[in-house]
């Protein structure tokens, strides 16, 4: 069943502000926010508002929030001064997916490998 938002999801409580997060950018579909746990000098992510799973949930009814994320990417880049940069989401437990609720990881200030690990 869609949930606009579940009770029981952390990035969820960081869009209603139960959990405090460096927030960078919102607005009323996405929310960017530093990482906790920087993987990178520059290390923040994107998240819809709305609770959506993975890129697993992804589809033409919510798809918008989607574009909007990276809309929200482009436009943080660049007030940033930040060129060169990797756009991660990791979908389900193998891929490394620790949050279920869908966010983009924004790394950058260092040299990236490939493949990833
Ligand atoms: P995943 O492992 O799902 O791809 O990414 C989840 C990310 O959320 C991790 O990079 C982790 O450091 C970050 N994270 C986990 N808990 C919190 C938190 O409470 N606040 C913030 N700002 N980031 C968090
Ligand atoms: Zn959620």
């Amino acid at each position: 069943m869609f949930q606009a938002q579940n009770p029981d999801c952390l990035f969820c409580k960081i869009v209603k502000g139960e959990i405090p997060a460096k927030i960078i950018y919102k607005d009323e579909k996405c929310v960017a926010f530093h990482d906790i746990d920087p993987q990178a000098p520059t290390h923040f992510l994107v998240i819809p508002k709305v609770h959506i799973g993975s890129c697993g949930e992804i589809n033409g009814t919510n798809s918008q929030v989607v574009c909007r994320c990276f809309e929200v990417i482009s436009k943080v880049t660049k007030e940033l001064g930040i060129t060169d940069f990797r756009v991660v989401s990791n979908c389900g437990a193998q891929a490394g997916q620790s949050v279920p609720h869908l966010h983009f990881h924004v790394l950058a200030g260092r040299d990236m490998t490939w493949p990833p690990g």
